[in-house]
């Protein structure tokens, strides 16, 4: 695991969000984070990262964790801390109960998938670690599957500059 992020900081904001496990509230999860941190103007590439790594963490969600059975519960949260520096860094959290995972090391390789007859690219881990700056996957084989995601927000530099 990278060492990217090593302090949070401290809290000052947080979302908790539940949906059904349908596939059209994958959008709804991508906006709600995007909005989330929207105050804090992102830059597009920021926030694209972000909406990738959520969809794909709500889609594995979908897809694999539920089976595609759509009356299950999905939950997001999002964190925002700030630091002794201004810095800011913006924690998501995916959630379901569902099959979890047996080999988390193993799923997480590229190009891994347990979806035969090539639907699935087995990427989604690789863009949720390419998009963020900390992945953390932890999952229990039939209780279910957190992902978690760090991602900075802002430059220290930028914000002595007052940018
Ligand atoms: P792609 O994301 O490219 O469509 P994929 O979903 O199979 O393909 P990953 O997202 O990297 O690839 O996930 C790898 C494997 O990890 C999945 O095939 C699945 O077996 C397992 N997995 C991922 N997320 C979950 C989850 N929430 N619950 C249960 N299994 C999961
Ligand atoms: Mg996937």
């Amino acid at each position: 695991m990278r060492e990217a992020v090593e302090q949070e900081g401290k809290l000052i904001n947080e979302m908790r969000l539940c949906f059904l496990s349908r596939g059209e509230n994958e959008s709804l999860a991508r906006l709600a984070v995007a909005g989330f941190i929207a105050p804090l103007d992102p830059t597009m590439d920021v926030l694209d990262d972000i909406r990738t790594a959520v969809s794909e963490a709500v889609t594995n969600a979908i897809v694999h964790g539920y089976e595609g059975n759509t009356d299950e519960i999905i939950y997001v949260s999002a964190f925002l801390y700030e630091r002794e520096d201004l810095s800011r860094l913006l924690r998501v959290d995916v959630e379901d109960t569902g099959t979890g995972i047996e080999d988390v090391k193993k799923a997480m390789e590229p190009l891994y998938t347990t979806v035969p007859g090539g639907e699935r690219a087995g990427m989604g881990f690789a863009f949720m670690e390419a998009f963020t700056d900390r992945l953390e996957v932890k999952s229990e084989s039939q209780k279910g599957t957190c992902v978690s995601m760090w991602k900075e927000l802002t430059e220290p530099e930028a914000c002595v500059n007052g940018e």
